[in-house]
């Protein structure tokens, strides 16, 4: 055999799923007018070790915005900024069993249930330090990129689509600040947070920002710490419990991983000390979360025993 011949085992396992992993069930989101433009049949897998191989097949290439696939990672800043306490002050870690974009807040002190979800989320970017949304922003865009090991930018069309159509969040933000969870300007946190959503990433990004996560913060490409240790662990723990929305019993019984799934189609799943994962596929299941995506996550789960429980 010619050395062209000699084939790389992660890469025929990967072409392998998605050849086995088809389907053409549910919706491209719409809610949003420009994602509703997305080709619903693209499709991209790629797996991300914490010792830098990066793995990909399909439309690895293909840029996206992140959407909520951003919410732990600017968690993570906020954690990283602030402190645990003072975060948890203004955002609980209690799933919330709702869709991602409930106004899911305690009736008491009007904390949001999660930073997985849009209340917790718009809240979590508040908090990131910074003089102004504009320096809040620069400084998601470079944590985000440090993770990525690859600067990420803006993409504007997805941000005036999604502000022009954002009552919901817009309520949100709203209700959020009658009970003083964000600074004076709920309009400037909304926006923000939309801005954050607009970054624009491809499969193979999202893999190595969960890599980053499995490797307890420290990116496995550039070497570079990004997040402290005990930041990723309770970034983590969230993710398991929270980060597929009413769907994250099912996920974590079926695939066992702490995971975030976003609007556009994507998917991060993250084997801690081993490996992470990202999917994209934009039609999305009852949940919001990509349906192809999840059976993907769900065989290769069981295939490389990657359930935390699995226990032989
Ligand atoms: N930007 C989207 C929203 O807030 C993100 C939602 C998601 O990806 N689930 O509605």
């Amino acid at each position: 055999t010619s050395r062209r011949d000699v084939r790389n085992p992660v890469q025929d396992y990967l072409e392998r799923i998605v050849a086995a992993c088809g389907g053409t069930a549910g919706e491209v989101a719409a809610y949003i007018p420009e994602l509703a433009a997305a080709d619903p049949d693209v499709f991209a897998l790629a797996l991300a070790t914490v010792d830098g191989h990066v793995y990909s097949v399909g439309d690895a290439d293909l840029r996206y915005s992140i959407q909520s696939i951003s919410k732990p990672f600017t968690y993570a800043l906020a954690l990283d900024d602030l402190g645990v306490a003072e975060v948890d002050a203004h955002i609980d870690v209690e799933p919330s069993g709702e869709g991602f974009n409930q106004i899911s807040l305690a009736a008491d002190t009007g904390r949001p249930r999660n930073p997985m979800i849009n209340a917790g989320a718009i809240t979590a970017a508040s908090l990131v330090a910074g003089e102004g949304p504009d320096e809040q922003f620069e400084r998601i865009r470079r944590w985000y990129s440090s993770y990525a090991d690859h600067d990420l930018a803006l993409d504007e069309d997805i941000h005036r689509s999604e502000l022009a159509t954002a009552h919901r969040n817009r309520a949100i933000a709203h209700m959020l600040r009658e009970f003083d969870m964000l600074g004076d300007d709920p309009e400037a946190a909304l926006d923000l947070y939309v801005r954050q959503c607009s970054l624009s990433v491809d499969t193979r990004d999202l893999a190595l920002m969960a890599a980053t996560l499995a490797n307890g913060g420290v990116n496995p490409r550039s070497g570079r710490r990004v997040s402290q240790v005990e930041c990723v662990e309770r970034v983590l723990s969230v993710m398991a419990t929270c980060g597929m929305y009413d769907a994250a019993g099912d996920w974590i019984s079926a695939v066992g991983m702490p995971a975030k799934s976003g609007v556009s189609g994507g998917i991060i799943a993250v084997l801690p000390g081993q490996v992470g994962l990202a999917v994209f596929s934009p039609r999305l299941d009852v949940h919001g979360n990509s349906a192809r995506g999840v059976t993907v996550m769900e065989r290769m789960s069981r295939d490389m025993e990657m359930h935390l429980m699995h226990v032989g």
